[in-house]
């Protein structure tokens, strides 16, 4: 006879006490738990539960996803909005910073509550789900905005809505006659890969008819992310013609590691993904022991370079606190006063060559 397999939890857990059930927390946590439980969402998915190494105090994993007192901390610079996604928004559900591109975020729920999500304080309510006529309005302001070539879907996690719904979604987005790429931005993949089935990556497909390209921007952090199921996921949105991308968040006690990184992006590009962004961490509320400097963050970008495939290599950038976009910080190599460019290893030779 063998013994019955221990206890596993195949929910999601929501509270400090699942999380000292499933051995992701100390009893004594509890009360400062609550506390930060009552300013920002949490839920662990088995997906991600599955993936803690419990042994480990600072696993990198529990790091991204397990609450911690430390989010009550609060400094000078934290922001409550940190990339002014609210000063460009003209409708409900829509962010409109640059000409060509525009946000949509249908609905505010996500499968995991990271803790240094820049949103931290929208995710997370029920009421962020457009209703149909606010989406309808914002699918209008995406029709008259004629200069727009890309919608970029995301949320919250946009592809937790039901299958049906991103099928009428991408139909009605493929029709617009200005738009020419759907970009989904999900961390499905990799918080609840069981989710991403055949009926999934058919509704993300475009129209037989259309033209539009659809791209899959998937959030990875660690290369222990990259589970079977996840890899599986990932060869199920490509087997269906999407393109992947993915964006990693740079942070401290996680992936503020070449190696770490180097792994990460190798994994990734061996799973058809191609590393698009690496995002120096936002000022959101309650992030500061995830911070690292612009400084500390280059140095690990450069030592990347030379070491790891040009087509694993992300671009560094930082969202611009209040709402001015995005910019690339990574390494510089060329020294315009001096004339000199610099190689990977850091050896100087003079441009143009005399
Ligand atoms: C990040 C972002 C985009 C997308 O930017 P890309 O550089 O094209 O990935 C578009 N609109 C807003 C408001 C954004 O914050
Ligand atoms: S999945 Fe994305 S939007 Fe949701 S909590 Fe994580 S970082 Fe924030």
């Amino acid at each position: 006879m063998s013994a019955d397999p221990a206890p596993v939890h195949r929910r999601t857990l929501r509270t400090p006490a699942d999380l000292v059930s499933a051995g992701l927390a100390a009893p004594a946590d509890v009360p400062a738990l609550a506390a930060v439980a009552g300013r920002y969402a949490v839920a662990v998915p088995p997906a991600l539960a599955d993936l803690i190494d419990r042994s480990r105090p600072d696993d990198p994993i529990a790091r991204q996803v397990v609450p911690s007192a430390a989010e009550l901390e609060e400094t000078a610079e934290d922001r409550s909005d940190p990339i002014g996604d609210e000063s460009y928004s003209p409708v409900a559900g829509v962010v409109h910073r640059y000409p060509d591109r525009v946000l949509l975020k249908p609905l505010l729920v996500c499968p995991v509550y990271c803790r240094f999500c820049f949103r931290r304080e929208r995710v997370g309510h029920a009421d962020g789900t457009l209703s149909e006529a606010e989406m309808d309005r914002a699918l209008a302001y995406v029709a008259g905005a004629t200069a727009v070539r890309e919608v970029i879907l995301t949320g919250g996690d946009p592809l937790m809505l039901p299958a049906g719904r991103i099928a009428v979604l991408t139909e009605k987005l493929c029709r617009l006659p200005h738009v020419e790429v759907v970009r989904w931005h999900s961390r499905l993949p990799v918080a609840a890969p069981e989710r991403v089935d055949a009926a999934l990556a058919r509704a993300l497909r475009p129209p037989e008819d259309s033209e539009v390209g659809v791209w899959v921007a998937v959030h990875a952090n660690h290369p222990r992310e990259l589970s079977p199921a996840t890899r599986k996921a990932l060869r199920v949105l490509a087997a269906s013609g999407l393109a992947l991308v993915s964006q990693t968040v740079l942070l401290k006690g996680v992936n503020d590691d070449p190696q770490v990184l180097e792994a990460l992006f190798r994994a990734l590009v061996r799973n058809g993904v191609k590393p698009y962004y690496l995002h120096h961490p936002d000022l959101a509320r309650g992030t500061a022991h995830f911070r690292l400097s612009l400084a500390e963050g280059r140095a690990i970008v450069a030592a990347l370079r030379g070491r790891l495939t040009g087509i694993a290599q992300p671009t560094y950038v930082l969202d611009i606190p209040g709402g001015a976009g995005k910019v690339p910080v990574g390494p510089e190599y060329w020294d315009e006063d001096a004339g000199i460019v610099r190689d990977w290893t850091g050896r100087g030779h003079r441009y143009p060559p005399e």
